[in-house]
């Protein structure tokens, strides 16, 4: 399938009626990326819900779908539903395919001086958030593994906590570069919210609530929240160097590189502890690994060491995004960090 990167379909105020009542032939339907928009009750405002960005994270995409063709009453606002990475997506099967195999990651071309392939889908996309000039922007998407829902942000403020409370009870504020859609300036509250597993019913019920909260409230500013939100700071992410070889499994098994534990996805919802054992190392230890700061500067051997083949926890830690899914451990990667302890 030719992709077409500078092309983006537009539609207007849908009737429930119009649209496939099941989402699988909704997203078929789709010839690339789509902007769906509703006129609301003030039409002089404008809300931004992103979608699908990477293509086997469906919460948000099914949420939209299930308020599209479910409800009738008009938002309070303006709203720009996107749902980006429909090829990715539609590979069978349906919602397995982060980005198209050969292709780049859409969440990290935004923000980029190159205007061409992903990066001119990421400028149109961008373009087309900051065209309404938007009061909220809110990206959906799922957790790589399965763990419970949070947000993440780039810049913090009340506004931002009660956007958040529609959603989840955590947000990360993060500093970390990657080019993600979060990280552009949209000159308004602008949050990630991870829903929870990609198979989790839990998270597609989290984004349809969350929607139709945004939807239905009159403002998004100093309102209160409807859950305290607690904020961590500064996440690492935990990468394999270059081209070292990723397992899974219960011990030790001489596998070169790192085997994780199967279950490592367990740790997404209970942190670690310090001295817990994650997996095994081959011979090179933590030359397997990178773990960096703000500035570049190795923090791998404050976070981690190595007994025997063990890879340890040195301190207290939270864990996001710990996935048992090799492609996107390797990929992306293994998880993100926050210390707690001391
Ligand atoms: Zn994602």
């Amino acid at each position: 399938m030719a992709i077409v990167f500078s092309e983006i379909s537009y539609f207007k105020d849908p009737s429930p009626g119009s649209l496939p009542m099941d989402y699988q032939t909704f997203l078929l339907s789709l010839a690339g990326p789509t902007v769906i928009d509703i006129t609301g009750q003030d039409a002089s405002r404008c809300r931004v819900i992103t979608s699908l960005l990477h293509g086997n994270e469906p919460s948000g995409f099914i949420a939209i779908h299930r308020w599209l063709t479910s409800e009738t009453r008009k938002p309070a606002t303006n709203i720009r539903f996107i749902i980006a990475s429909t090829e990715a997506a539609c590979l069978s099967p349906l919602f397995s395919h982060r980005y198209m195999p050969g292709g780049k990651d859409l969440n990290r071309c935004f923000g980029s001086r190159e205007n061409s392939g992903y990066y001119l889908r990421a400028r149109l996309i961008a373009d087309a958030i900051n065209r309404v000039s938007p009061e909220i922007v809110v990206d959906l998407h799922n957790t790589s593994g399965s763990g419970p829902a949070f947000a993440a942000c780039h810049g913090i403020n009340a506004n931002v906590l009660s956007l958040t409370s529609f959603f989840c009870e955590t947000i990360i504020l993060s500093a970390i570069r990657l080019g993600a859609l979060l990280e552009q300036d949209f000159s308004c509250p602008t949050i990630t919210v991870e829903c929870g597993g990609c198979n989790d019913e839990l998270a597609h019920e989290l984004a349809y609530e969350g929607i139709c909260h945004i939807l239905t409230c009159e403002t998004t500013r100093y309102f209160h929240q409807e859950r305290e939100v607690e904020v961590v700071y500064q996440p690492h992410r935990l990468r394999l160097k270059g081209d070292i070889n990723l397992s899974y499994g219960g011990q030790y098994s001489g596998a070169p590189g790192l085997t994780l534990k199967a279950a490592i996805e367990q740790y997404n919802f209970t942190g670690a502890r310090r001295g817990e054992v994650l997996g095994w190392l081959d011979h090179l230890g933590l030359d397997n690994l990178q773990l960096t700061d703000e500035q570049g500067k190795d923090i791998i051997g404050e976070y981690f060491s190595v007994s025997g083949h063990q890879l340890l926890c040195a301190t207290e830690m939270r864990i996001f995004m710990a996935t048992a899914i090799r492609d996107i451990a390797i990929n992306d990667c293994l998880f993100y960090v926050i210390k707690t302890g001391h």
